[in-house]
């Protein structure tokens, strides 16, 4: 049943669940100083995510992605990935992950139902790798990543952060990268957070350069799937994998938009960078499935045509990792 429309005849299908606050790295752009617990750590359970994704997929969604602060710091997440799976309707569980642990993991999750991986990999350079992140972990990561392709998991991406420090060689490094293998590697442009102001002002570029030094190379853009996300894919004869836009910024950004988000506490997010939330954990203790479904319709009727980051406006976000990027 497609339930989920808003008042601008958008269609909701996908669902961004994030099942933990907690991050295990210190990205620049995001938490620099790392993750600082704030109030009791109280995050949805699986029986509570159980309820909450049946309640969504009642309602039409057929994706859910797993996403945190990072996710794999919770034990349990296996478990996770295969109580949405068993979600009647569910036909695609994608995680986004920092891929610390992912060599170890990734067998286990993929058994478990994991369909789309999304690898978050800011530089091709163990040195920058480092800088950005905290963690001289890029030959681990790069690991978990070839597992997740040598054991066939249908989608592979990466997701990288277009930062001016990084310049036009990371675009060349990155295409290097995907020239054997299928996976598409995602720039997206900087986003503006309640915390990262002075940071934005340093290190936010426009995506147009990318856009300019594909197009030069004889990079062509690629159709979009229904439930995809909001990249704009380039392809091109010679690579095995694609290279990507994410570009927020950019004028219509959300006409498309497709995505709704619900914390790790159970409030219901219908935009990255809005204000307040629909609070939904009072009706995920005991299986409710009618209330649930009714409170998840009804709220949609709130949600804002866009986001205003191009005025300066960033809602409730201090930083993604708070509500799952
Ligand atoms: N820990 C996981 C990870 O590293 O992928 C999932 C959460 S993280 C918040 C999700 C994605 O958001 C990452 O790819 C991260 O680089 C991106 N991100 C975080 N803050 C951002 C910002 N201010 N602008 C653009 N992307 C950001």
């Amino acid at each position: 049943m497609d339930r989920l429309i808003d008042g601008f005849g958008r269609r909701f299908r996908y669902l961004r669940l994030s099942v933990t606050e907690v991050c295990n790295f210190r990205c620049t752009y995001c938490l620099p100083d790392g993750f600082k617990k704030t109030g009791a750590q109280s995050f949805l359970s699986v029986p509570e995510i159980g309820r909450l994704t049946d309640a969504f997929a009642a309602l039409g969604v057929g994706k859910v992605r797993l996403t945190g602060g990072e996710p794999s710091v919770r034990r349990d997440l296996g478990e996770i990935i295969g109580r949405v799976a068993a979600s009647p309707g569910v036909g695609k569980v994608a995680l986004t992950t920092n891929g610390w642990n992912l060599a170890r993991h990734v067998a286990g999750w993929r058994a478990a139902g994991l369909t789309n991986l999304n690898v978050s990999i800011d530089s091709l350079d163990p040195q920058a790798f480092h800088r950005i992140t905290g963690h001289d972990r890029l030959g681990a990561v790069l690991a978990g990543l070839d597992a997740a392709l040598a054991l066939g998991v249908p989608s592979v991406k990466i997701n990288a952060v277009l930062l001016k420090e990084s310049g036009e060689d990371a675009f060349g490094r990155f295409a290097d990268f995907v020239r054997d293998r299928p996976v598409a590697a995602r720039f997206i442009e900087l986003m503006r957070t309640g915390d990262n102001a002075e940071y934005f002002a340093r290190q936010h570029v426009s995506g147009d350069a990318l856009r300019d030094w594909l197009t030069r190379r004889g990079w062509t853009p690629a159709p979009r799937g229904h439930d995809d996300g909001p990249a704009t894919e380039f392809s091109h004869p010679d690579y095995a994998g694609r290279i990507g836009l994410i570009a927020p910024y950019a004028p219509g950004f959300c006409d498309g938009c497709n995505r709704l988000r619900v914390t790790a506490r159970g409030k219901l997010r219908l935009c990255l960078f809005g204000e307040g939330g629909v609070d939904l954990r009072d009706l995920l203790g005991a299986d409710r499935p009618e209330a649930l479904a009714d409170r998840i319709s009804s709220a949609l009727v709130g949600k804002a045509a866009g986001h205003r980051l191009a005025e300066g406006f960033t809602g409730d976000t201090r930083r993604l990792a708070e509500v799952g990027g």
